[in-house]
């Protein structure tokens, strides 16, 4: 059985299309599925309508959240909950093609495959600035760890000993995109173009999506850190040429223009002090965040008439 796993937020227009959707593309190709919806704190009505799917289609499972975890612990709160051989990860507003996911279950189905990763074939409608920074984003967090992030997406068909090993991942501040990619195991790729979104707008909002994109860095390399040494050894070769500099000055005549030098090094060696400072600061306050072990979500019902749901909802 497959589980599609879909979080939710704010998507009453698009709850039911995408699992009557999902439905119809499956059951066409005889896929027996479970559909596992995710609502993360949604302030409208996705959630009466996830709990009437649930609640009338046996296949369909709804989790709703206490508050808006954001989308990582959703997909994680689904992969809890998938009770399928494989997983796959659904946007709702069906920006990932419903077919691309009957491709992907074939490949599993042929065996030897533990991971089909939908890769993005264009980045649909999206604004240059934002594009460039994706960009960025994935070049800094592949040279970090290593993993090839390019036109990467959350759109991707897990076996279940790949589900597993994801949900014994210990850490509070999840990235699915790049955790997916850190476990492992065999992984073909699949290409899919992305559509436009029909209702509703993107969740992402500008400071957010930078918090988002910090965080994943910090979360998978520790460059940052190691930059601060690399300003270290500039700061010190830098000072050592004006150290020679000032002394030639000094024994040589016209030490009184050594101001500059004084003020210029004090700029320098203070703002780097400050920065590396805050990039340690940033790093303390992610050991903080991570031994609070906090839970990652906390879920308020759950509506599925599956067997081994029914004690809890
Ligand atoms: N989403 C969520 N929690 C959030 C933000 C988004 O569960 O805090 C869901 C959203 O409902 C959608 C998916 O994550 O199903 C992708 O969100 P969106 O379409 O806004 O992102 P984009 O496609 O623009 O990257
Ligand atoms: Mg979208």
């Amino acid at each position: 059985m497959l589980s599609v796993i879909i979080p939710a937020f704010n998507e009453e227009g698009n709850v039911r299309r995408t699992a009557e959707t999902l439905g119809r593309v499956l059951g066409e190709n005889n896929i027996d599925h479970e559909i596992v919806f995710i609502n993360d704190g949604s302030s409208d009505k996705t959630w009466k309508i996830m709990k009437e799917l649930a609640e009338k289609d046996k296949r369909i499972t709804a989790l709703n959240f206490s508050r808006n975890f954001g989308k990582e612990s959703a997909i994680f709160a689904g992969l809890e909950h998938a009770s399928g051989d494989c997983a796959v990860l659904f946007d709702c507003d069906l920006q990932f093609p419903a077919e691309t996911i009957v491709e992907m279950y074939r490949i599993w189905e042929s065996g030897g495959v533990d991971v089909v990763e939908g890769r993005k074939k264009s980045r649909g409608r999206e604004n240059p600035v934002y594009k460039g920074f994706s960009l960025l984003f994935y070049k800094l967090i592949g040279s970090g760890s290593g993993l090839d992030m390019q036109d990467a997406s959350d759109f991707k068909l897990m076996d279940r000993s790949v589900v597993d090993a994801l949900c014994r991942m210990p850490e509070r501040l999840t990235f699915f995109r790049a955790m997916s990619g850190w476990v492992g195991f065999n992984t073909e790729k699949v290409w899919f173009e992305v559509a436009d979104r029909e209702i509703g707008s993107s969740k992402w909002r500008p400071l957010q999506l930078v918090r988002f994109a910090v965080n994943n860095i910090t979360s998978f390399t520790s460059a940052p850190l190691q930059l601060v040494t690399a300003f270290g050894v500039i700061t010190f070769l830098v000072s050592i040429i004006l150290g020679v500099n000032t002394l030639y000055n000094k024994f040589f005549g016209n030490s009184e223009a050594g101001f500059p030098t004084v003020i210029i090094l004090q700029l320098l060696t203070s703002s780097i002090i400050m920065f590396s400072l805050g990039v340690i600061g940033y790093y303390i306050s992610k050991i903080y965040e991570e031994i609070k072990q906090r839970p990652r979500y906390i879920i308020r019902d759950i509506v599925s008439q599956r067997e081994d749901k029914d004690k809890n909802g």
